[in-house]
């Protein structure tokens, strides 16, 4: 028997030799995208934090009414003491914005998604997962005791066969996607999985983490086509365009008040602290007063991938594909030394063979600044 810590060491040695050992890099968040790292300032393009709404006045001074009255932390889960009343204002505003009958909030996207997808799926039930679905989709779908089979990214094709050949053998059907994909910045096709699904009776679901606030005027992703597309399941978060934290559902009524009283994760965690649920309505208020504000992430990403003739961005997230992870990590430490924060994103959050810098960008991102990284980024990382 090997000890503890010996099997820990010996853990890490092995992740070390293949360049995929994690560490921590304190990094100090200041204003528009800047922070501070190792002393120096630099400029962020790493950060989720799509619409600057995190260090918004108007959200800053909503948190910190809420701390101030109400104190830092829940005190319970939300079925027990912890059902704040200003969550009745969240959970209005997300459904308004997402036109369904309602919405509940999670403690984070996380436990969204491992809360959501067991309560819906069991065994007898069939998952059909992007093969690209974030790991948390995953988790949820691991949890569910469903049988959980992928589709090739994006290849509606593909799921058409798998629901032709399983769809019948089973009782219930759940397709789940991201609305922008968080890793490659692409968009599901979602008009065309939505006609799947009826034609099948499948129930859809999106993950909307990088959609929301920042494609269709902030509606997120199933609002971004002509008209908005029919999502029974439209998930994502608060923790990244909305600047604060949590997670969330918005749906048909039954379906809400299903997960208010069987979704484990929001049964067994601790209600979000009131000054993020505050923060939240507030940030939620901003994107509906100032609508041009929700096209801003996805211009400066445009400007980017126009500069260095890449494939237009369809979202604020722009993949530089590099291959081997030391490759990746190697362009990313040059940009550091230039001034910019580019991290980058090695397997297994991404297929081996496919390590990559991932730009996020911003409201607040200076055109200056982001011609100057292009050029950078065209004169020294691109193989000639
Ligand atoms: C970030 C992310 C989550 C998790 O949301 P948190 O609120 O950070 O827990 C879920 N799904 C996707 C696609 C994400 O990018």
């Amino acid at each position: 028997m090997q000890t503890l810590d010996h099997f820990a060491a010996e853990k890490l040695h092995a992740l070390e030799a293949q360049q995929l050992r994690r560490t921590l890099s304190e990094t100090a968040r200041t204003d528009g995208g800047w922070m501070e790292r190792n002393g120096r300032r630099l400029l962020s393009f790493s950060c989720n934090d799509y619409l600057n709404l995190s260090q918004h006045q108007a959200v800053c001074e909503a948190a910190i009414a809420a701390l101030r009255q109400y104190g830092a932390g829940a005190g319970a889960s939300r079925l027990v003491t912890g059902n704040h009343p200003l969550y009745a204002g969240l959970e209005r505003r997300l459904a308004t914005l997402k036109q369904t009958d309602d919405a509940c909030v999670f403690g984070s996207g996380y436990l969204a998604n491992i809360g959501i997808i067991p309560t819906l799926m069991g065994k007898g039930d069939l998952l059909l997962l992007d093969e690209l679905a974030h790991a948390c989709i995953w988790a949820g779908a691991r949890m569910s005791d469903g049988d959980v089979v992928t589709f090739r990214h994006n290849d509606t094709a593909h799921l058409a066969e798998l629901l032709t050949e399983k769809r019948g053998s089973y009782r219930n059907t759940l397709i789940a996607t991201e609305g922008v994909f968080s890793m490659d910045g692409d968009c599901a096709p979602l008009p065309q999985l939505a006609e799947l699904a009826e034609d099948h009776h499948a129930w859809l679901m999106t993950d909307d983490a990088h959609g929301i606030g920042v494609l269709g005027n902030g509606r997120g992703s199933s609002f971004a086509y002509d008209k908005p597309v029919p999502v029974a399941l439209q998930m994502g978060t608060l923790s990244k365009a909305i600047g604060s934290y949590g997670g969330y559902l918005c749906a048909s009524q039954p379906v809400i008040d299903l997960m208010r009283t069987r979704a484990r994760s929001f049964i067994y965690s601790t209600g979000l602290p009131p000054a993020s649920i505050a923060a939240s309505s507030a940030a939620l208020d901003v994107i509906e007063q100032t609508p041009a504000l929700t096209a801003l992430p996805l211009a400066k990403a445009r400007r980017f991938t126009r500069l260095l003739a890449l494939d237009e961005a369809q979202s604020p997230i722009v993949p530089l594909i590099l291959g081997e992870a030391e490759a990746a990590l190697n362009a990313s430490r040059r940009l550091e030394t230039e001034g910019f924060l580019v991290t980058a994103i090695r397997p297994p959050t991404v297929p081996t063979g496919t390590a990559r810098l991932r730009f996020t960008f911003c409201a607040q991102h200076p055109d200056a600044e982001i011609d100057r990284l292009a050029a950078i980024i065209r004169n020294r990382i691109l193989p000639a």
